[in-house]
């Protein structure tokens, strides 16, 4: 008894926090937290050209077979909102630990993985592929990172594991292709994301859906 006693309490601490987390609308710490749950569910950016997903070369960031649930998506609103760096960004709901895959073939440019999950920093690994997008995978766990930088990966390969860092709200992958620089430190503003879509899942000709389920198809 008294050694369940402090675990349940763990427990109902983590919970409280998380809950916490999710209630925190403007905490203004972090600019890529998440929002998850958001009563505005557009269906994509208005007035935007998006590649023929159907031909896309990009893949779901996540292996074949696996399915996953959208939280914010393009413009959906908070830090995702149209016109902010990261209107083109995606949340992908994925408890930690989850793996996640390069969406293409390209070389990692840059690697932090030492934040915890629900702390300030960042983990981030970003990808940059054959057209120049940077992609980038941020809120990975502590110590999740899977490549190297300067490694070059093929469609499909590990990535790393997904988590929660940089104060998200609750445990999601944050994807986004944007323009960086990478000769400029990384999460210098202002970087402009890009409209991407997915030819390994069903149709998606304004990129992904918030709250809508997606499985990575065989490519
Ligand atoms: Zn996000």
């Amino acid at each position: 008894m008294q050694r369940q006693l402090p675990k349940y309490f763990s427990v109902a601490t983590a919970f409280m926090l998380i809950v916490s987390f999710s209630c925190a609308k403007d905490d203004g710490v972090d600019n890529n937290s998440g929002g998850g749950g958001s009563l505005l569910i557009p269906n994509g950016c208005d007035n935007v050209g998006y590649p023929n997903w159907s031909v896309s070369p990009h893949l779901l960031p996540y292996p074949v077979g696996q399915s996953y649930a959208i939280g914010l998506s393009h413009c959906g609103g908070a830090q995702h909102a149209a016109g902010l760096p990261d209107q083109f960004a995606i949340d992908i709901v994925m408890d930690i630990g989850t793996l996640v895959t390069a969406s293409r073939k390209g070389i990692i440019v840059f690697v932090e993985d030492s934040g915890g999950d629900f702390e300030p920093l960042n983990n981030v690994v970003v990808l940059r592929d054959e057209d120049g997008y940077f992609l980038q995978y941020q809120h990975l766990t502590q110590n999740g990172a899977l490549v190297e930088q300067g490694q070059i990966v093929y469609a499909g390969d590990p990535i790393g594991y997904s988590g929660a860092s940089g104060n998200a709200r609750y445990p999601h992958l944050h994807f986004i292709a944007t323009n960086w620089d990478y000769n400029r430190p990384y999460g210098s503003y202002p970087y402009q994301s890009l409209p991407i879509t997915f030819s390994n899942t069903r149709a998606n000709p304004k990129s992904l859906i918030q709250n809508e389920v997606y499985e990575a198809l065989p490519y």
